[in-house]
């Protein structure tokens, strides 16, 4: 069986529609989401109303709890505070309800989900460092952790031992060895690839594999403009950073 994981939509359906499009054609049993459906991009309602009835499982993003008034925007840079002001006036109230419930973790058929870091997951800490993934890994008890937030897709791999982190597109999962993977951000990459990521669990070959994606990048740049949203935040997805 196979499993999709997105992962930071930020309201950018352009993206979200190609991940969807790709995961139709392929033979994928369920799907979760990572957080952050909202923020950046001009489609927070649409990306969360096209996922919801296709999702088995999800956790609350740090842009959701902005976007939902439930997060202090001092944290955040202007143009991310101007993005979480606009989303918070144009979610439907129906949205709004469906993000405030979401958890900040869950276990999800044997794999931990969470935003950003396993630990404390309503502090929104980074995990960039080999350092960093080593101190998560006593935080949860499956051997797959499933993390979102730094849009910066990678791997985590402990062996017992030693941390080994790759960017490698396929990681094969291994007896004995337990991993915390970065997912790659759907509606906005940074790692220099402006194309849509998310990430496929296989079952059956026991590999987890970063797919990568082209989309309308012009068009999901056109609306945010369109809808008064800062520019930088149009221009950026063109560079994918
Ligand atoms: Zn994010």
């Amino acid at each position: 069986m196979r499993h999709a994981v997105v992962s930071d939509i930020h309201g950018n359906l352009e993206a979200l529609l190609s991940v969807l499009a790709d995961i139709e054609r392929r033979d994928i049993e369920s799907m979760v989401c990572l957080g952050d459906f909202v923020g950046y991009g001009a489609s927070p309602n649409e990306c969360i109303e096209t996922l919801r009835p296709l999702i088995e499982a999800a956790v609350i993003g740090n842009h959701d709890m902005a976007a939902i008034g439930r997060l202090r925007l001092a944290s955040f840079n202007p143009d991310a505070a101007s993005a979480a002001m606009w989303t918070d006036v144009t979610l439907t109230a129906e949205n709004r309800a469906y993000l405030q419930n979401l958890p900040y973790s869950v276990s999800w058929r044997g794999h931990r989900l969470v935003h950003a870091s396993p630990s404390n997951p309503e502090e929104w800490r980074y995990v960039l460092s080999q350092e960093d993934a080593e101190e998560e890994m006593s935080a949860f008890t499956e051997r797959v952790c499933l993390i979102g937030h730094s849009h910066y897709p990678g791997a985590f791999e402990w062996n017992a031992r030693r941390m080994r982190y790759t960017r490698e597109a396929e990681i094969r999962i291994e007896e004995g060895h337990r991993y915390l993977v970065n997912v790659a951000s759907v509606g906005q990459p940074r790692d220099s690839d402006p194309r849509a990521g998310y990430l496929i669990i296989d079952d059956d070959s026991q590999t987890l594999t970063h797919v990568r994606l082209e989309y309308d990048i012009d068009r999901a740049m056109r609306r945010i403009v369109e809808a008064g949203l800062p520019s930088f935040l149009a221009e950026r997805l063109q560079w994918g950073e």
